[in-house]
């Protein structure tokens, strides 16, 4: 390494937006700054264990060549050189993508996601990928067959999940940006407990091709970095259409940086009261209520609003995403890839004995309880009801649009819990994404960003959720507010 560790501590220091700046104008070469990001990992990952996969030879390699076409003028792009990583469920071709599962354990996927695509055209530079809740599926980062994630706040904590890896990782700067995906809060949670800022887009707005599906009429990628500025340069690749999704939204895409400075005067915020009674940590409701003042103060108008419907969105969830992922999962079944088990007797055996094995506790369950609730004799009852409660809360969120511009509240009605608290308590898990699955229900866009600390010296996260393909306006909002106040530039101790 031919930097001394005050300059690597600096490099890893900027920002996205630096890094792109400083790369565009020869400051510093992409080999000097992906080595130095590279030493942060090295150093610091055995104790987080963001990072299931370490590319550090692919990422040279990469930083090499970007260097050479920036030299000759043949690779502009904001992107061009800048590291970032990879939540482990992006198909990258020729590197192990887990899904944080032991079902997937051998997997090398054979071809890249559409998102990863994208990022290697714009001559982004891979890490690795990080660490997540097996399939997706979890608040916490503990259901990972590669192990529990540290908080980079207090490493006795969760990071929140299921892209706790990612958050942890940008929390801790050992990635300035990183794709993580959001079911049903997987994004914004983790950014919240992280102190990092994450925007789950508009259902359909990124590609889910090459996105190992959970529960595919919910799951949506998005962008996680240190700032709203960051998350708008970061989405400006990813989001667009692809013929390749069923589902992606034809929508033209803007440039979500151009707005950002515009006024936030007069904006109209709504605040669900169902987001600020029973359940919300007190310590929490301070924080955010008295984010919610400083909005007021930078102009904007605030108004109480109902979502009627948004006390259902829990178990509306909760039996959607099993039946979903129950369909999705299917596939894993020992023959063509991932996990086989050793010595079947016969098929059935093969099938029962690789489930058996591969796939996690919380996994399991959710396939048992997706299979139950589409069974023939249930699924009037079941599947059926929470598809016609899940357009009653689309309906509230409809209705509230047509009061306000915007809606905030917090993220999550806590901050992070210490590791091991809740993993016998399924139902306290499931209500950490509380106020994040309603927006998830309805397709609408949600971001966390950084709004203070609680008592414990852990952050807080101010959700904001805008109507469909408002992206651009949340993030100028959320970087109105980061002009003025600096709690996302604040690093962890440990880390600093
Ligand atoms: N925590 C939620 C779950 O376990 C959401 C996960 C996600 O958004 N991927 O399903």
């Amino acid at each position: 390494m031919s930097h001394p560790h005050s300059q690597i501590t600096s490099l890893t220091q900027l920002s996205l937006k630096d890094l792109s700046d400083g790369l565009q104008a020869g400051r510093f070469s992409v080999m000097e700054i992906t080595d130095a990001w590279l030493a942060r990992i090295e150093k610091f990952n055995p104790l987080l264990n963001s990072f299931i996969t370490v590319l550090a030879d692919g990422a040279r390699t990469q930083a090499q060549q970007i260097d050479n076409q920036i030299r000759k003028g043949e690779l502009t792009h904001t992107l061009a050189g800048v590291p970032y990583a990879l939540k482990d469920l992006f198909c990258t071709d020729g590197v192990l993508t887990s899904c944080g599962s032991k079902m997937l354990h051998n997997f090398v996927a054979p071809y890249d996601a559409h998102v990863t695509t994208k990022l290697k055209q714009a001559g982004a530079v891979l890490l690795g990928k990080n660490n997540m809740d097996e399939f997706a599926m979890g608040s916490s980062n503990e259901n990972s067959a590669y192990g529990v994630v540290r908080n980079p706040w207090n490493t006795e904590y969760v990071p929140g999940g299921s892209s706790g890896g990612g958050a942890a990782a940008v929390a801790a700067r050992l990635a300035p940006f990183v794709l993580g995906t959001d079911t049903g809060g997987s994004i914004r949670q983790p950014a919240s407990f992280c102190g990092i800022t994450g925007i789950k887009p508009t259902y359909g707005r990124v590609s889910r091709f090459g996105m190992i599906a959970f529960a595919s009429s919910l799951d949506q990628a998005g962008p996680m970095a240190v700032s709203a500025e960051d998350c708008a340069i970061a989405l400006n690749v990813i989001a667009g259409f692809d013929e390749r999704d069923s589902t992606s939204a034809q929508e033209p895409v803007g440039d979500y940086t151009a707005s950002l400075n515009n006024s936030i005067e007069g904006l109209k915020i709504g605040l669900p009261k169902q987001f600020f009674a029973a359940g919300l940590d007190p310590d929490v409701a301070t924080v955010i209520e008295r984010g919610v003042k400083e909005f007021e103060a930078l102009g904007a108008i605030i108004k109480e609003i109902d979502l009627p419907n948004s006390h259902m969105a829990v178990p509306v969830y909760y039996i959607i995403a099993p039946a979903e992922a129950s369909s999705n999962l299917s596939r894993f079944d020992g023959v063509r890839f991932g996990h086989r088990c050793d010595n079947p007797k016969d098929l059935r055996d093969l099938y029962e004995r690789s489930r058996w094995e591969g796939f996690g506790e919380e996994v399991k369950r959710r396939i048992m309880v997706g299979t139950y609730a589409l069974s023939a004799g249930y699924y009037d009852a079941y599947y059926l009801k929470a598809q016609q409660v899940r357009r009653l809360i689309k309906q509230d969120f409809v209705e509230a649009f047509k009061q306000v511009d915007v809606i905030m509240g917090p993220a999550a009605p806590t901050t992070a819990f210490k590791i091991g608290e809740k993993v016998d308590d399924q139902v306290a898990m499931y209500l950490a994404d509380l106020y994040t699955i309603p927006t998830s229900l309805a397709g609408l866009p949600g971001m966390s960003f950084p709004i203070g600390f609680d008592e414990h010296q852990l952050p807080v996260g101010m959700q904001l959720i805008g109507n469909y393909f408002q992206e651009a306006r949340m993030l100028n909002i959320a970087h109105r507010y980061q002009q003025t106040t600096d709690w996302h530039l604040r690093v962890p101790a440990k880390f600093a």
